[in-house]
């Protein structure tokens, strides 16, 4: 936000009364801090169920706090998601990260400054905020209202080292610390120790898993040479994983010895996960991608690899070892933590997202539809999950499948209802377009304000109702 202009100040004067209704945790100064591990799917934290333990600290978090088993990325690549998360609305309206159809090339939009992120209204509230980004994307316009932005490459302990030396700047103000690690989307640097932490002995020789894809689309391995591909790539992003909690073990210890610990809300996430060959026969069949990559990687497809991310929020007043099942999308982050401190949930004159503040003593929230969109490589499409589990995949390019899935008799989407039930993927195709359609589009909207059709129809869809969003008053 370049300034918060007449009309967005009008829009937030008018909303605060009516939404500023969620309790105050307690009284005091609360800090914030977000670690965000890029490209961390769920399945890969010991919290979330994986096997190996790679997340002991992170784990710690969990047991003190409040796990969401269901939270959705509304992209599954970087720019768009983080910006969602930051301003609490979708790649449609935020701006950030949105292509034109089929992009091969070129530079992503940024997050435009005429939208208003939470760390923009936390500035308001005399907080001191910090952002180490290891990854370069947020460049892109989502670091906006932190006091202190670093966005250059760096390993986890770099950047745990970064975030306790700047907070000590904050002093007696309370504070926000946002952290994001690459250490897992890029494993290329990873310490020995932790690309050999998970493997498994006598599994053959190595392959150069550690490197990214790079062999496996030079290679197209199949049979026992994917096996071994697969065995040491998965090995060797769980180490990555481990690397990362390791250092977040020790960024505690640090606020703990700076007194910060007891006053901290931890927010613990990915902006969305990654693929290991889950959907490789239905893209090589079906999907186009620039790069040549099938099933594996990220940025390409709206399958739940992709979309369900780790969400783990601790601190003052959350309800310890708590799950949530309802299903919730990372645009409820930023209402959520300007709720907690007693902002209301309010981003900017138009938040799409709701705050989850009731969910930190496990109570469910209400159940609304999921929707996502994806605008890195190959085609555009989007997707919605409905409040009963069945999802919706669609492509805009008609030589692309659509996918119908009932994620309740089949979470691992295998088998596709598309042709089995045309009715249900019809009206769910309809409602899902509803929604984008009503959705404020960035470009041709200012997001400061939202008009009373745009929250009629987003009502329709079942969004902005009881605690969501409420528009602006005509002038
Ligand atoms: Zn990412």
């Amino acid at each position: 936000m370049k300034r918060p202009n007449a009309l967005c100040v009008f829009a937030l004067t008018l909303v605060a009364p009516a939404t500023a209704c969620s309790k105050k945790t307690s009284d005091g100064p609360r800090d914030i801090v977000i670690l965000l591990l890029d490209a961390v799917r769920k399945d890969h934290f010991s919290c979330y169920g994986n096997a190996r333990k790679t997340t002991p600290n992170i784990d710690q978090f969990a047991n003190e706090g409040v796990t969401f088993d269901r939270a959705h990325a509304c992209a599954p690549w970087t720019l768009a998601s983080v910006a969602s998360a930051f301003t609490g609305n979708m790649p449609e309206t935020h701006g950030a990260g949105v292509w034109s159809d089929d992009r091969s090339s070129g530079t992503p939009t940024a997050l435009d400054e005429k939208n208003v992120t939470f760390a923009e209204r936390l500035k308001s509230a005399g907080y001191k905020s910090y952002c180490r980004s290891a990854n370069p994307y947020l460049d892109l316009g989502c670091t906006q209202g932190f006091d202190k932005v670093e966005t250059i490459p760096g390993n986890a302990e770099e950047v745990v080292d970064w975030g306790l030396e700047s907070i000590k700047s904050a002093g007696d103000s309370p504070a926000c610390l946002y952290l994001h690690f690459m250490d897992a989307h890029t494993t290329r640097d990873l310490p020995k120790q932790y690309v050999n932490k998970f493997e498994t002995p006598g599994a053959g020789p190595r392959m150069p898993a550690h490197q990214g894809y790079d062999a496996y689309i030079e290679n197209r391995f199949v049979g026992d040479e994917l096996v071994k591909f697969s065995t040491h790539r998965l090995a060797v992003y769980d180490g990555a994983i481990s690397y990362i909690d390791k250092a977040i073990g020790r960024l505690r210890k640090g606020l703990e010895a700076r007194g910060r610990l007891d006053r901290t809300w931890f927010v613990i996430l990915a902006d969305h996960g990654e693929e290991f060959w889950d959907h490789l026969t239905e893209e090589e069949a079906n999907y186009h991608d620039s790069r040549g990559y099938f099933g594996v990687g990220h940025g390409h497809t709206l399958f739940e690899e992709l979309l369900q991310v780790p969400l783990v929020v601790a601190g003052p007043g959350v309800k310890a070892g708590a799950r949530i099942k309802t299903p919730v999308s990372l645009i409820d982050l930023s209402p959520t933590l300007l709720d907690a401190v007693g902002m209301g949930p309010q981003v900017g004159g138009f938040t799409l997202g709701r705050s989850l503040l009731a969910s930190f003593d496990g109570t469910e929230p209400e159940r609304r539809p999921v929707y996502a969109q994806q605008s890195l490589y190959g085609h555009k499409r989007r997707a919605i999950i409905d409040t009963d589990d069945w999802k919706y995949i669609h492509s805009f390019d008609a030589r692309e499948k659509d996918f119908l899935f009932d994620l309740k008799s089949d979470p691992l989407e295998k088998n596709n209802k598309l042709t089995a039930k045309p009715e249900s993927a019809a009206e769910l195709k309809l409602k899902m377009e509803r929604f984008f359609d009503a959705l404020p589009r960035a470009g041709s909207f200012d997001p400061s304000v939202i008009d009373l059709k745009t929250a009629e129809q987003l009502r329709n869809v079942g969004y902005l109702h009881s605690s969501g969003s409420r528009p602006a008053q005509p002038k």
